[in-house]
């Protein structure tokens, strides 16, 4: 690896081109004809402006959302071999550009440098590269299937790259175009791969990326040249989008909110667990939607590891994000974080025991410690709650029966994992848990060849694999032929 220095200074540079940016419109660059006030995005760990973002309206939307349908057709009528061409260009560019990539997400997101560099950014080339190969397979895997258009697509900030990556490519790889919104605190590399779009020589039109904050995302949902809406972020936001589209017509998946169990038995390897959580729970400040944020522990071995998670916790590296020894970086806004911190003060007025390791802690940015948090009563909030930070609540249980109802006890089923040396144990608590995903022994293991989505109010429709690709595809008609599909 270059040293991080050499390519903060590629994104200083970058940003000093760009203090503002413009709108992505087929395929160029098109100040906003809204004329809104542009929004500073800056870098939680430090608090400096990074650059000013604007803020699409109405017009702006119409503007991208009508270039995106004038793209479709001819994209669409593409041979899956030319769709998975372009889609490996711009692959290729976002590995070539992944060093810069990955600095600019740490400087914008708060991350950890090797977060970005070793998840985010290989995350991202996996999915196009995954969906590319997809592109030149669809009309053979699924040849009663035809795009559903154009689809509006609203991310959230906790893997924005990543995210803006799960969104594109299988849309594309169906032959659909594309208006992405990213979230308002993290636009900055959704900006940068519009670039790389440009740069991949896709046609123009056929991706676009409108930036601002709700309503920028209310407008793309709910406007009627859009045919199908992929939305990631919250359970609150996501029933509102629903509402918005309910008898339109349209396609919809919402990837939302988890509260998800990290279940440990008796039997399980505790030092393996530890490690676990350290993914489930730390990884990512636990800005994670299926952060295995509620740890149900057997009675018998809970003062044993809760031990070991204290004693993992004391070796934690907080701080400066681009350092590369560094474990946990900022919570990605002043916003997050106090609502981080107002969660876990509410938890503990509510009976709960909070404990912090003494590690160092900048005193400046959006910084807050890892926190275990004992004593939490079913009722209690942080038993209940999404915190969205780095925040563990610890319940015990006695059988595995009582194990599955706690862990069913939440609005949420979006993933879980079981920790047990008994392999049928395992098993058979995982087939109990009512979530999209449970793992065994593992935790946050995910891939662009396998489907990942909720159940309940953590959403509905699935990301990666298969059934991924089938939610940017709809049954065609049986008088339509393909040709009439591209008119
Ligand atoms: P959020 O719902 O506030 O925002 C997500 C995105 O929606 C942002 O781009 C935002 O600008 C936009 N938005 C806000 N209001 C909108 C509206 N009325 N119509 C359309 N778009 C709107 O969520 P967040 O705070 O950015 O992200 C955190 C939440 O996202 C957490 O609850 C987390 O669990 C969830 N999340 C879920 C997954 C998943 O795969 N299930 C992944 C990441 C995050």
């Amino acid at each position: 690896y270059a040293p991080v220095h050499e390519s903060a200074e590629a994104v200083r540079r970058w940003l000093a081109e760009r203090p503002s940016f413009a709108l992505f419109i087929d395929g160029r660059w098109q100040a906003s004809h809204d004329a809104l006030p542009a929004i500073a995005s800056t870098n939680p760990a430090t608090g400096d402006l990074l650059a000013h973002i604007a803020q699409a309206g109405p017009q702006d939307v119409d503007a991208a959302v009508a270039a995106a349908r004038r793209a479709q057709p001819a994209w669409a009528a593409l041979s899956g071999a030319d769709r998975a061409r372009h889609l490996h260009r711009l692959a290729r560019l976002v590995h070539k550009h992944a060093r810069t990539l990955a600095v600019l997400e740490t400087l914008d997101n708060g991350k950890p440098i090797r977060e970005t560099r070793h998840i985010d950014i290989p995350g991202a080339v996996r999915h196009l590269t995954y969906h590319a190969n997809q592109a030149a397979l669809v009309a053979q895997t699924f040849p009663d299937h035809a795009p559903h258009g154009v689809a509006g697509q609203v991310i959230p900030w906790n893997f924005p790259l990543l995210m803006a990556s799960w969104k594109i490519a299988p849309a594309l790889a169906c032959g659909n175009t594309v208006v992405l919104k990213p979230a308002e605190y993290t636009s900055l590399t959704a900006l940068y791969l519009a670039d790389l779009v440009a740069e991949a020589g896709l046609p123009a039109g056929t991706v676009n990326i409108v930036t601002g904050a709700g309503d920028t995302g209310a407008a793309l949902v709910a406007h009627p040249g859009v045919d199908k809406v992929a939305f990631t972020g919250s359970t609150e936001v996501g029933r509102a989008i629903r509402r918005a589209t309910a008898g339109s017509g349209k396609a919809l998946t919402l990837e939302l909110g988890g509260k998800s169990p990290f279940i440990v038995c008796a039997d399980a390897d505790l030092d393996a667990a530890v490690e676990g959580l350290m993914s489930a729970i730390w990884f990512n400040q636990g800005e994670v939607c299926c952060a295995g944020s509620r740890l149900l522990v057997e009675e018998a071995v809970a003062e044993p590891l809760v031990a070991k998670i204290k004693a993992r916790l004391a070796r934690l590296r907080l701080g400066d994000p681009l350092d590369r020894t560094t474990d946990m970086g900022a919570l990605v806004d002043r916003v997050q974080h106090e609502r981080v911190a107002g969660l876990v003060a509410r938890a503990v007025e509510e009976g709960a025991a909070p404990w912090q390791p003494d590690i160092d802690c900048p005193a400046t940015g959006c910084f807050h410690r890892p926190t275990v948090l004992t004593d939490v009563a079913p009722a209690n909030v942080a038993a209940r709650e999404e915190i969205f930070g780095p925040v563990l609540s610890v319940l015990t249980f006695r059988t595995d029966a009582e194990a599955a109802d706690m862990a069913n006890n939440t609005r949420y089923g979006l993933a879980g994992s079981v920790w047990s040396e008994t392999g049928g144990r395992a098993l058979a608590l995982a087939r109990r848990i009512k979530a999209g995903v449970v793992w065994v022994n593992c935790t946050n293991k995910l891939d662009a060849g396998v489907p990942f989505g909720g159940v309940r109010q953590s959403g509905f429709g699935r990301e990666g694999g298969r059934e991924g690709l089938l939610a940017y595809l709809k049954r065609r008609d049986r008088q339509q032929t393909p040709d009439t599909d591209a008119e």
